[in-house]
């Protein structure tokens, strides 16, 4: 399909141009209070390039018609696009096969599906699942929820202070009864970056099947699903510069042909009467009803553009900018840094002592300073540390060191009114 994919930023490949990138960015450019938006909020959702917007509306004003379902000529083109975009996601994460790469609405519901179908056919009364203390939520409820159906017991790998997994506790907390490990690739309330790989073999020791969070991964780190060697890995479109409403589960073969269907409907079925149903393949077997195909094909384009870029340079970029971040935060003196493991992405948390995290977003808001504050949907990592909520500042591809001095003039500022 024809798609604008030449932009700004790719032309340049020599110099991480970080002005060029954001001329990419429309939204970027806007006052809010009469002054420059400086948006840190990025671990909630990410802005869009021009070229995904791009895709968005030229396919609703030429191409539009629903995939897989139609003879005629738009039909075909839709259909084509959006599996185009699965072969985007399969070589994005480096995945065997298309086969293994279905799309959903985000993370969550990847999760979900997971916890069910796999919860399903492999969890038995007795059987116990490992989360960690560092997960959103939506990587706890899905297996709680799961526990409770089938009579299988949560258990929980603890954090210690500076935000790294107990590594002890969880050797100590595998044996053959634990049929899922569901750990998040980096935190988003810590910024940890948990080591998947060596979690995946220890895991794979005992029989365990693991399953990767990566919302917070794929946006600021090169991830493959082969050499980590993981189960599932879920990830959303809406974190990674493409629009709301897609997500994405990669799984190994073995496990979804073996799995039953999350949801019954349109195009997960080969035939339907009253007496039986013959489900689909791979992987339709687990996209029932219309996908979000709009959305696919935006996250096909914003792969594109961020592998366009470099995402080793990506990363490279935002640890610079993590660690000035970090730096300047705590050269401001009288407060909490949550999240100090070795390695970290993507986020810096923090609470000034005496003042509270929704004043302290409040008052940087009407500086222009977007942060997100609360529990970050993480409320157990809160009550590690005996905190309501904190302050987070997170970060993407086209965010400045002026706009961290900016963030920290204005946390100043906020202390000086305090
Ligand atoms: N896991 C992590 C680590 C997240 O940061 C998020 C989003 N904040 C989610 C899961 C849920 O993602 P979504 O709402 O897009 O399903």
């Amino acid at each position: 399909m024809a798609y604008p994919t030449q932009t700004a930023a790719m032309e340049d490949l020599d110099t991480f141009d970080v002005q060029r990138i954001r001329e990419d960015f429309p939204i970027l450019h806007q006052k809010v209070y009469g002054k420059p938006l400086v948006y840190l909020d990025n671990g909630a959702t990410t802005q869009k390039p021009s070229v995904v917007i791009d895709t968005i509306a030229d396919f609703y004003r030429q191409r539009n018609s629903n995939i897989h379902r139609g003879v005629h000529y738009l039909s075909d083109q839709a259909t084509t696009a959006f599996e185009d975009a699965r072969k985007t996601v399969r070589r994005f994460i480096n995945a065997p096969h298309e086969r293994q790469i279905i799309f959903t609405r985000g993370t969550t519901e990847s999760i979900n599906l997971v916890a069910f179908s796999f919860g399903e056919r492999f969890v038995n009364a007795g059987d116990e699942i490992l989360v960690s203390e560092m997960e959103h939520h939506s990587n706890i409820v899905p297996w709680q929820m799961l526990c409770e159906r089938r009579g299988a017991k949560l258990r929980v790998i603890p954090f210690d202070d500076k935000g790294e997994l107990v590594w002890e506790k969880f050797e100590e907390l595998l044996n053959p009864r634990v049929k899922m490990v569901a750990i998040t690739f980096v935190s988003n309330s810590l910024g940890t970056v948990n080591p998947i790989a060596r979690i995946v073999e220890k895991a794979h020791a005992v029989g365990a099947a693991v399953l990767v969070d990566a919302a917070q991964a794929v946006q600021h780190k090169v991830v493959d699903v082969q050499a980590l060697d993981c189960d599932f890995l879920a990830f959303s479109g809406h974190k990674v510069y493409a629009s709301t409403g897609i997500g994405v589960l990669y799984g190994k073969e073995k496990w979804l042909e073996r799995m039953p269907p999350y949801q019954g409907g349109g195009d997960m079925i080969k035939s339907v009467s009253f007496e039986k149903t013959v489900f689909n393949e791979l992987p339709f077997k687990f996209e029932a009803g219309t996908v979000d195909y709009v959305a696919a094909i935006s996250l096909g384009t914003a792969i594109d553009y961020l592998e366009g870029i470099g995402l080793e340079r990506v990363e490279a970029y935002e640890d610079q900018l993590l660690r000035y971040a970090t730096e300047r935060i705590t050269s401001l003196g009288d407060l909490r840094l949550f999240g100090q493991a070795r390695e970290k992405a993507g986020s810096v948390s923090f609470l000034f002592d005496g003042i509270h995290h929704y004043d302290t977003g409040l008052m940087v808001d009407k500086m222009g300073v977007a942060l997100r504050t609360g529990t970050h949907c993480t409320e157990p990592v809160m009550q590690h540390f005996g905190v309501t909520g904190t302050v987070r500042a997170s970060f993407a591809l086209y965010n400045t060191f002026e706009e961290i001095d900016i963030l920290v003039e204005a946390l100043a500022r906020v202390k000086r009114m305090f």
